[in-house]
């Protein structure tokens, strides 16, 4: 496990972010300002059309949330009854701050996984102590065998076991206990087993698909060695909601806002028909909403629609596909290569880096949209160094037009599903959410990072809710919230008592 980094950002995030966000470039170039002139003749249209076609005034945000709610409740009557999976986690005890003891977590979600260990002491003393560390996936092992990559992943956790000592403690004559945050979908059948339906996110390992992804991390951890049991198997977002709930009661709602996007919520179990009688002791369970799958009403436009035929899910994940990370920067790539065509954007010709998808990185589009030189002095050194292009001030303006047409409509929209969550939530237990204080914990990459993509969000939320019920609805970063989320609810789920 040599590429340890404890405390620092996924290597993904530090190389999708090559430029510098601060209001100067990191080398002063000199711009060809004098070439063109009205640039904006053929865009301007381009850009109005788009413009209009994105447009989330609050009819459209209020037909978003209200369809939302409605998709919601239709998963939880029936499997498959709705664009929403609505997926029980079995979590269906948050945890209090009492927890105790020695728990460690595991996050497998993409490229990289990590590894963590958490010394509880209760009420009292809360976090006694922390250590992660985080160990990236080889290439070759996303195209391997089942048993090649939880050998890989068990083994890195027993190097990790190795090192534990000082204000870690294991009370003699126990297993240590794990929780397996598992980003990708799973089947869950009780809170510490799941099958594999696919492997997503460029994983294509074989042989687990079908089977108990738990099984497969516990039979690795015996040929190690390693004496460790999984307790609780979730998903990122059920760990975010379990981690800020540690720290405040109030925490119903957890939404991911990353690469991908996603969000849970805590359910009265009356409320959903379909677990058929299966009655949760708390009488609460957390749903998995899996929200980046709904589609209704979503105002879309052409570069939306093209960029969905050429993807690996056409016709899947829309509402991901709008508001996402992944996303944003290809959608604003594929309207300026529409711009560039026209002739009037970056002189006669298409800049060539300007044609390959996904190159245009949703850390670009907003460190665009946080520069504040007069001459928009970091957009034209981005274009140049993402694209090869000289741009004059025109052009730059129209670009950041552009990001944050799209910007705006990915926050609000996502502002909107969360309304819908909450309003959900209220409709089927008066008094549940709007009556109190309620928080929503918010975890990932772009809302902690795009700052206008967070304020739209945030504006939308209160448009919708008014100044009086929005003054109660909190929305609260939890960051890296996933990671003793997921060691807690070993603790809640611990086979020992505490
Ligand atoms: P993941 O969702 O892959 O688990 P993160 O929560 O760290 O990981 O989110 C990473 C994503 O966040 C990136 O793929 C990118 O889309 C987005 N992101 C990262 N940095 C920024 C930034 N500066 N501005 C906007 N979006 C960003
Ligand atoms: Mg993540």
């Amino acid at each position: 496990m040599s590429s340890f980094a404890v405390n620092s950002p996924p290597a993904a995030v530090r190389s999708s972010f090559p430029f510098s966000p601060s209001p100067t470039p990191r080398t002063p170039r000199v711009f060809n300002m004098a070439v063109r002139s009205g640039v904006s003749t053929a865009a301007l249209p381009i850009l109005r059309k788009l413009q209009s076609d994105c447009a989330t005034p609050l009819p459209v945000l209020r037909h978003v949330a209200d369809a939302m709610a409605a998709d919601m409740r239709a998963g939880l009557v029936v499997d498959g009854g709705s664009d929403l999976k609505m997926i029980l986690s079995y979590v269906d005890s948050l945890p209090t701050g009492n927890e105790r003891g020695l728990f460690y977590a595991l996050d497998l979600g993409g490229t990289n996984f990590r590894v963590l260990r958490t010394q509880l002491g209760g009420k009292d003393d809360r976090v006694i102590a922390t250590e992660f560390d985080q160990v990236t996936i080889p290439q070759d092992l996303m195209f391997g065998t089942s048993e090649e990559l939880f050998d890989f992943i068990a083994s890195a956790l027993a190097k990790f076991v190795k090192k534990e000592g000082g204000e870690f403690v294991l009370p003699d004559g126990r297993s240590r206990e794990t929780g397996f945050t598992f980003s990708f979908p799973v089947r869950q059948t009780s809170i510490d087993s799941g099958i594999l339906i696919k492997w997503t996110k460029g994983f294509a390992v074989s042989g687990t698909p079908g089977k108990d992804v738990v099984a497969c991390l516990n039979e690795a951890m015996k040929r190690q060695g390693l004496d460790m049991r999984v307790s609780a198997l979730v998903n990122d977002t059920v760990a975010t909601l379990a981690g800020a709930r540690y720290w405040d009661n109030d925490v119903m709602v957890a939404v991911i806002l990353g690469t991908g996007t996603n969000a849970c919520y805590v359910e009265s179990v009356d409320a959903i028909p379909k677990l058929n009688g299966q009655k949760a002791t708390s009488g609460r369970t957390i749903v998995n909403t899996e929200w980046g799958a709904f589609s209704n009403g979503l105002p879309l436009t052409e570069f939306d629609r093209d960029m969905d035929a050429e993807s690996i899910n056409p016709g899947e994940q829309l509402f991901e596909k709008t508001i996402s990370g992944m996303y944003l920067g290809e959608i604003v790539r594929r309207i300026l290569v529409r711009m560039a065509e026209s002739g009037s954007l970056f002189g006669k010709h298409v800049p060539e880096r300007l044609l390959t998808p996904f190159t245009f990185g949703t850390p670009i589009i907003s460190s665009m949209q946080q520069d504040t030189s007069k001459d928009l002095e970091v957009v034209g050194s981005i274009l140049y160094e993402a694209m090869g292009v000289d741009s004059n001030l025109d052009a730059r303006k129209m670009v950041v037009e552009v990001c944050d047409t799209i910007a705006k409509r990915g926050g609000r929209l996502a502002g909107a599903g969360i309304v819908g969550i909450l309003q959900k939530m209220e409709e089927d237990s008066k008094g549940i959410v709007f009556g109190k204080r309620t928080v929503v914990a918010m975890d990932g990459g772009l809302y902690e990072h795009h700052h206008q993509y967070k304020r739209y969000l945030k504006d939308a939320v209160t448009e919708l809710l008014g100044p009086e019920l929005s003054s109660n609805v909190v929305i609260e970063h939890s960051k890296d919230g996933s990671g003793i989320g997921a060691a807690l609810l070993a603790a809640t789920n611990s086979i020992y008592e505490h």
